[in-house]
């Protein structure tokens, strides 16, 4: 067992991969393996072979606290550097990202499961976190007024202190650095806690920080498992905010353990099962190919392991025969395993899925594509693989409508009408995204405004700028993040009158 403790190292690792990699935690600038005795260390597997490539360690509450610690240290003199200093630190992380773009890329697809050009988008993604934060930074303003002629008032920002930044397995380098950057950009300081189905990219990140020559510090990574890391971690009372992206019922147990700690800041990015509305008048000869499309890639885009994905798909009742037809025949064309699909995260992940897929056949729903005998769904020493699964006839109340799947599988229902079309969208304790396909000016707006959603794409999925507000509602989370929403995270204010 040996460790990459250099990026050149990584590299030719992926040419071997024959002994199992040792990661470590990234404490104070160092790359480290935790200190107490009690640690045991969980395997990492690839999920396109089944193989152990990686070993991490399961950081130990005591572990988590000196890395609390060194944070609170780093943040007494990271919080007064001007934000051009910060800016830079950051931009030189997007640069050196950048620079190992690909490395990074391979990793993440090793990892996770993903396809090699998903991985990319992610990476290319991960250094645009970085970058877009630097220059935010720079451009920051407060305004002020005057009050009745009487007081002059402007609100003053000053970093929240040391955050907890957890996140989890689907994809894990775009997500930790959409946490990363903006906590170091407003001068905090931080613990981050990948999860530990992929925590290749997060120890990666620790050599890159290294690297970038980032004072000790300023970020610490642990890695380990949510009972043991994950909890010592949010809980500490040495820790002022949460900024934790993962299922909701761990939220919800976040949520549990830091009640009494009022002063804790949580921002919870939580699970989603996402409607896509197809409208008849998106389905004439010149739409539907792009209406298709749309659909099919909100379905299945990595795997359909995306919290955003739409997995409920419902068609105005005159074109649903046409749709369920053309949409199978496309993704039968254009999501074949192992090349535009990957394989799902774990074993774990794996055996979720088929249970839905087991649940679904027991209720007599109707397969377009996949199912449990599919053939080319395997687990064990060649992998995850779980081909795309359509379903149609699908009862509004069975668990495989309601629950987040998070697997490559949809469900086709119709809808009579506009309004019947909205009631079934919003019929979710979720709240994360809804994706409305139509050719009607006025009804995008109509049906948009009406999606309990937090994010609402029209005849589009996925496209983003990064100051706009990101999060969900019900059940898919509390608060926002991006651009003014998360210095909304990471800074405190404070409103001051001073004489006119
Ligand atoms: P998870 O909740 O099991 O784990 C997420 C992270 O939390 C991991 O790092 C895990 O180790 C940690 N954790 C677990 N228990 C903990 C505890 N008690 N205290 C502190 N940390 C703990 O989620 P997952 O299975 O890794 O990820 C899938 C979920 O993430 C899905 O529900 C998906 O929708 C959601 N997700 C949401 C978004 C979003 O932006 N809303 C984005 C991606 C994924």
């Amino acid at each position: 067992i040996w460790s990459c403790d250099t990026i050149d190292k990584a590299t030719t690792f992926i040419r071997s991969m024959d002994t199992p990699i040792c990661l470590s935690n990234y404490v104070s600038g160092e790359l480290q393996l935790p200190s107490s005795a009690s640690t045991t260390f969980i395997n990492s597997v690839e999920p396109k072979t089944g193989a152990i490539f990686a070993t991490l360690p399961c950081t130990q509450p005591s572990d988590v606290e000196e890395a609390i610690r060194q944070a609170r240290t780093a943040f007494k003199t990271w919080s007064k550097t001007t934000r051009v200093e910060r800016s830079g630190h950051l931009r030189r992380m997007s640069e050196l990202l950048r620079a190992h773009r690909e490395l990074f890329a391979v990793w993440e697809s090793i990892d996770q499961g993903k396809t090699l050009e998903r991985a990319r988008i992610e990476v290319d993604r991960a250094i645009s976190n970085f970058s877009y934060f630097s220059t935010y930074i720079l451009h920051e303003q407060t305004a002020a007024r005057m009050v009745d002629g009487v007081a002059l008032t402007y609100e003053h920002r000053s970093p929240a202190g040391v955050f907890a930044l957890i996140s989890p397995w689907n994809m894990p380098l775009y997500l930790l650095t959409w946490k990363i950057a903006p906590c170091l950009a407003f001068g905090c300081t931080a613990v981050a806690k990948p999860s530990e189905v992929t925590s290749m990219s997060a120890y990666l990140l620790g050599v890159l920080f290294q690297k970038a020559g980032l004072p000790g510090g300023v970020v610490n990574i642990v890695l380990g498992d949510g009972p043991t890391t994950g909890q010592a971690l949010v809980t500490s009372p040495l820790i002022d905010g949460v900024s934790f992206t993962g299922g909701t019922q761990t939220g919800i147990a976040i949520r549990q353990a830091t009640a009494h700690q009022i002063r804790k800041h949580l921002s919870l990015e939580l699970g989603g099962k996402n409607p896509t509305l197809v409208f008849a008048d998106s389905m004439t000869s010149s739409k539907r190919e792009a209406t298709i499309r749309i659909a099919a890639s909100a379905a299945f885009e990595n795997q359909g392991e995306i919290c955003l994905c739409g997995s409920r798909i419902y068609v105005e009742r005159s074109v649903y025969g046409e749709f369920v037809l053309k949409f199978t025949e496309h993704v039968r064309k254009k999501y074949v395993l192992r090349e535009t699909v990957g394989a799902v995260a774990s074993l774990q992940h794996y055996n979720k899925i088929r249970g839905y897929l087991r649940q679904a056949a027991s209720e007599n729903a109707t397969f377009h594509l996949g199912g449990v005998s599919d053939p080319q769904d395997k687990a064990g020493n060649q992998g995850y693989w779980i081909a795309p699964a359509i379903l149609t006839d699908v009862a509004r109340e069975s668990v495989v409508q309601t629950d987040e799947i998070f697997g490559p599988v949809v469900t086709i229902t119709p809808f009579e009408n506009e309004e019947h079309a909205v009631e079934l969208s919003n019929d979710s304790q979720y709240g994360l995204a809804a994706i409305v396909l139509t050719a009607d000016g006025a009804r995008m707006r109509r049906v948009g405004e009406q999606m309990e959603a937090g994010l609402v794409w029209v005849n589009c999925w996925l496209v983003r700028e990064l100051g706009t507000p990101f999060g969900g509602m019900k059940n898919s989370g509390t608060g926002r993040e991006g651009g003014d929403y998360s210095r909304d995270v990471f800074t405190v204010v404070r409103t001051l009158h001073l004489p006119a």
